[in-house]
Parts: C-alpha cells; structure tokens; sequence
C-alpha cells in the first residue's frame, strides 16, 4: 500500500545516504506532488497516493537522489519570511545572508529616502527584502547573468515593489555615476580551489556566483575599490564574505580608507560580513 506515511518512510530512507535532511526533503518533495502543506501530511498519514501522485513523487524523489537540491527541485526558497522563485542561474537564497538584512536595515533609516545599491544581486533576495522593508529607499540592483536578472525581476513583480531597478552591469562597468547611501554585496567568494565546491547543494549553483580568484578575494577587491566613487560622503559598504576573511577583508576596507570598519558574524556565529564607512 503507498499510505502518505509509508511513502514518507520509505523515501526517507532512500534520501539518507545523500542528505542530512532526509525526512524534511521527503515531506518537501511530497508537498509538492500532492499540491498540499505539510500540516496534511501530519492530519492525514493514511492517506493512499494515487497512481499518479505517486509517479509525480517518485520522479522528484530521483532528482533529489541524484544531488539537486531541493530549491532547484521545487523552484522556491523563502529568505527574510518571503518566497523567492529560485532556479540553477541563482544561487540558493542562505539563512547566512540575513545578516546583511539585519545590519543594512539598521542602517537605513525608516522614514528618510535613501538610495541603494546591490551588486550581484541572484535572485533579488537582498535588493527585494530591502525594498519591501524600506518602501521610502530606492534601489538598484545589478546582475552580470541576464538569467539571473530575469529571475530576479519576477520575484520583484511577485512581491509588488515598485521602487527597485534591476540591470545588466559586470559590478560598476554599466552603474550610473550617481552616489549612494548604501552598497551592499554578498559577491563570489569562495577559493577556487576550496573542496567544498565540490560537495552537496553548492556543485549544483552557479560557479561564478560562488567563487572567485585570489582566494576568493578577487571580487570583494573590486568592489570595495570602486565603490569609493559611488558612495555620498558618510556612506556605508557592506559585503559579505567567508568565515575566514575577516582578516583580509578588514585589511582591505582600511587600506582603501573606509572608517569604522567592523565584522560581523552570522547565527552559526562564523564572521560573515564586513562594514565600512566612507568618511
Ligand atoms: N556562503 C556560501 C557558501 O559558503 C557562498 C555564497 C557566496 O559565495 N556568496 O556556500
């Protein structure tokens, strides 16, 4: 019999050896063959799949077997309580990133306009997050990938933001010469070399959205190089970067003569994002 339970049961076992959230993924992945929340699969563990629901299933459980992950397998991430539409041109909206929601939002004032900036910005999460919880900032967001803009502006057009711009620039090259009061970036950064890129979810996101030259610092340099031109007097920079860049990243920031530079560090408590004023 395929009893809503017996299904679970059993892809989660299959799911065990390439995932360290087997059951959650197995109920993921049912949800969506069913159309159903999770809450009917707890209200009704008897249930019997139809012949049908049951192919739907067993075709999504073998992707899931195969490595993709499973945003790549149902299209969405939620980041920040919104959903985002994901696909393999973006990379995977992380809970990591949310640190550099927290900071710019106590940047940015609630009331006063503002401008931003958000290079390389995927799927939108930051550039649209910050729309939403700033209706009063303007924003604009570049992407390299004509693929990842496109994703991009339908998660805009979704959550109904009218004050964000999305376009086509390789970081600064196509940015107006206009000034901002916020730039924020959660750029390649990864070492090229680094094993992790070979491992799990990350094999399936796009290379050039995760790594970079120079130890994963090639693009974190250039940004925060040219940003000196692009930010108003007071200006903030913020960028993310690898548990283990602080030390690098600082010294970069003071080189190039931000003040206040400071790190911060994510909920796993890794050092994740670095701030800088420009004086
Ligand atoms: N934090 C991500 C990871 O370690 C990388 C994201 C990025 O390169 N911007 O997988």
């Amino acid at each position: 019999m395929h009893s809503i339970k017996s299904v679970l049961d059993e892809a989660a076992a299959t799911l065990a050896p390439v995932s360290d959230s087997a059951m959650l993924d197995a109920e993921i992945l049912l949800c969506q063959a069913l159309d159903k929340p999770r809450s009917y699969l707890r209200a009704w563990p008897g249930k019997q799949l139809l012949p049908k629901q049951l192919a739907i299933f067993k075709a999504l459980l073998e992707q899931r077997q195969q490595g993709k992950p499973i945003a790549y397998i149902t299209g969405q991430r939620e980041f920040w309580s919104r959903d985002f539409q994901v696909s393999p041109d973006v990379l995977i909206p992380r809970p990591d990133t949310e640190l550099l929601i927290e900071l710019s939002l106590a940047l940015i004032p609630a009331e006063q306009p503002c401008t931003l900036l958000d290079l390389g910005t995927g799927s939108g999460i930051i550039a649209i997050t910050l729309a939403a919880e700033r209706p009063q900032a303007q924003v604009s967001a570049i992407d390299f990938s004509l693929a990842a803009l496109d994703i991009a502006k339908l998660n805009a057009d979704r959550h109904k933001l009218s004050n964000i711009e999305f376009y086509r620039s390789d970081w600064f090259a196509s940015v107006p010469a206009t000034k901002f009061d916020l730039i924020i970036s959660n750029p390649p950064y990864i070492a090229e070399d680094d094993a992790h890129l070979q491992q799990g979810d990350v094999r399936f996101e796009p290379r050039t959205a995760l790594s970079a030259p120079e130890q994963g610092l090639a693009d974190i340099r250039m940004i925060a190089t040219a940003a000196r031109d692009y930010l108003n007097p007071g200006g903030h920079l913020l960028i993310e970067h690898g548990y283990n860049q602080q030390q690098p990243v600082q010294a970069l920031f003071k080189d190039l003569h931000y003040a206040k530079v400071q790190t911060y560090s994510d909920l796993s408590g890794q050092p994740r994002a670095t701030y800088g004023q420009w004086p």
